[in-house]
């Protein structure tokens, strides 16, 4: 049985910013002098209002200071086209959002650096992907704290630690193998013939011929560099080759790979749960949440922490207004997240290996 530790949001004698220092101080993170701390967050896709507060995020880097360790803020850059889809506009957006060195007071940094780089993990029996590339920085950290906004999302469900590692740790090559099968979209209509992404295509997929830009399927090895470059949006994701099941499977693999390459106890994994909309962070814009807030869960194993927060929102009503508030009775609470997949999606991650279902949540007052 797991402890998760839960700091209402409902506040009593002492704030979340409290309640989230005791937190992290019953989990006892092992983080020895001098040690790496990973803060693996979300930035929020630009145009977006309800990412997680920088506040909580300074917190939990002032806490890995005390015990000694070099705690610095990181994300991975975007796969698909957007202002967080490269290191210099992830960074841009990351201060926009209040995320800078100053306002951590650690450094901020994009964890698979200017050319989305990591390295390679090699998995046993993968639920689909044999390899995986681990984010520079997250694999070269020593200890790895999971901060994440708990949201819902039309693929995973719930949208918190396990998709933070799963999809926020790795190189744009496993994040499109994640979504796709490892090949992009060539648009030819939409193409003006800018050659970016001839120039930054690693092994010539993209080719110049008869003054058109070739697509070499065969080539490609998904690296998903192309589809940032090119500001026609000619090159895409095709989100649809892959149904839900398998972009979580991708998913669950990849957070074995990247948790593989820690030691044991070297994890921790914080879900703030307040603000919780329909939509994650991806998105350009937020609309109100879907629930009340919660509050903030903390526990050393991701699969019990997202269990937890997740049967947490299943006894809260509508939140006025929002779109769960407009369903008819007897519907489901969303029209774009089928929540009632929730179940298979963590029997699917408990059968994988990563965590425990069984859980005590003990209430930090
Ligand atoms: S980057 Fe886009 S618009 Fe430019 S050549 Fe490539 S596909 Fe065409
Ligand atoms: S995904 Fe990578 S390898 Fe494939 S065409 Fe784009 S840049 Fe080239």
């Amino acid at each position: 049985m797991k402890k998760v530790f839960f700091v209402p949001a409902k506040v009593r004698e002492k704030g979340l910013l409290d309640g989230l220092e005791r937190a992290i101080a019953l989990s006892c993170p092992q983080i020895a002098k001098g040690e790496a701390a990973a803060i693996k967050i979300h930035f929020g896709e630009y145009g977006n209002t309800r990412y997680i507060r920088p506040t909580f995020v300074r917190k939990v880097a002032e806490e890995v200071a005390k015990m000694g360790g070099e705690p610095f803020v990181t994300d991975t850059t975007a796969l698909y086209r957007g202002k967080r889809d490269s290191l210099f506009s992830a960074l841009s957006t990351a201060a926009s959002h209040g995320f800078t060195c100053e306002t951590m007071g650690c450094p901020v940094l994009i964890a698979d650096g200017i050319r989305s780089s990591g390295y390679e993990v090699t998995l046993q029996n993968p639920l689909r992907l044999p390899k995986v590339k681990v984010a520079s920085l997250i694999f070269e950290a020593d200890f790895l704290i999971v901060l994440s906004h708990f949201t819902f999302h039309p693929l995973v469900i719930p949208a918190a630690s396990i998709k933070n590692v799963g999809m926020g740790c790795v190189t744009k090559e496993s994040k499109l193998a994640m979504h796709s099968g490892s090949k992009i979209r060539f648009n030819e209509k939409k193409c003006l013939f800018c050659k970016a992404c001839v120039m930054i295509c690693p092994v010539g997929a993209l080719k110049v011929k008869d003054k058109k830009i070739e697509y070499d399927e065969k080539a490609c090895i998904g690296c998903g560099e192309c589809i940032s470059e090119c500001e026609e949006e000619a090159i895409s994701v095709p989100w649809e080759k892959k149904v839900p099941s398998d972009v979580q499977a991708g998913i669950l693999d990849a957070f074995k790979a990247t948790l593989s390459t820690y030691g044991k106890n070297k994890a921790l994994f914080i879900n703030i749960c307040l603000d919780i909309t329909e939509h994650c962070d991806c998105f350009g814009k937020a609309d109100i949440p879907v629930i009340p807030d919660i509050g903030i869960l903390v526990s050393d194993d991701a699969l019990a922490c997202d269990k937890a927060s997740f049967d947490l929102t299943k006894s809260l009503p509508e939140y006025p207004g929002s779109d769960w508030d407009k369903k008819k009775k007897g519907e489901e609470r969303s029209i774009s997240v089928a929540l009632s997949e929730a179940d298979s999606f963590f029997e699917l991650a408990k059968e994988s290996g990563i965590g425990d279902l069984n859980y005590e949540l003990m209430n930090i007052l």
